[in-house]
């Protein structure tokens, strides 16, 4: 018996349904890390080390180093800048008025990045590495992978190829110049084991809480809500 045009509908719909799960897993695989976590441990402005190449004086949350010294390892990255304001003594450090109103830079948990030996203000193929590393944090415009939670490149005024690459990583709100009390983060090798989306510490395990910081430092923040981006 010759099909009917609907039977044959019907077996071509089952047939796509069939194709887009078998292409699913292979056009998200290069797409971000495969497993992130929430980091509860108490964070601090750190100096970015020596393996993740940055301009003289960066300084990031302890909490993200394991990820950018990853990034660095896979990617030709220089950071030229992270943490934007006021350290415990007075100091300042990183871009001065450079970020945007809640820009994550101000919490230590963001970075910039261009091309290590590449050209500035010019997109070339010096900037084929930052690309891929913009589309494997945010594939697709607007959605960044976890724990990215926002991305700043082509298609985000003042950012993109020949300009920088802005990176965010998702975290509890905190005001300006404070500690978020947690930052997501992706699994890097060493932390074999914690293989789970968004694995979350044990219930009644409280995060120790760190010293009072002196007015204008930064110091932790627990709450809420959070600011649409962090550029
Ligand atoms: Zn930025």
């Amino acid at each position: 018996m010759a099909p009917t045009a609907e039977r044959l509908g019907r077996i071509l719909l089952v047939l796509a349904g069939f194709l887009a799960i078998a292409l699913l897993p292979a056009s998200s695989a290069s797409a971000g890390p495969p497993a992130t976590r929430v980091a509860y441990a108490t964070g601090e402005i750190v100096p970015i080390p020596a393996s993740v190449p940055h301009e003289e004086g960066d300084m990031v949350d302890r909490r993200i180093v394991p990820d950018l010294r990853w990034i660095a390892a896979h990617f030709p990255i220089y950071v030229t800048d992270g943490y934007s304001g006021p350290l415990p003594d007075g100091e300042h450090v990183g871009c001065h008025m450079c970020h945007v109103k809640g820009s994550d830079h101000y919490n230590g948990l963001a970075v910039d990045v261009v091309p290590l030996r590449g050209t500035i203000g010019k997109c070339d193929p010096t900037w084929a590495g930052i690309t891929r590393l913009a589309e494997w944090a945010e594939p697709t415009q607007n959605h960044p992978v976890a724990p990215f939670r926002w991305v700043g490149y082509d298609g985000d005024a003042g950012h993109g190829c020949g300009n920088h690459l802005h990176l965010s990583w998702g975290h509890a709100a905190a005001p300006m110049f404070q500690l978020a009390e947690w930052v997501e983060v992706f699994a890097v090798s060493g932390e074999a084991g914690r293989r789970s989306r968004h694995q979350r510490p044990k219930r009644g395990k409280t995060p120790p809480a760190p010293p009072p910081g002196p007015a204008g430092g930064i110091s932790t923040f627990r709450s809420g809500g959070i600011s649409a981006r962090g550029d």
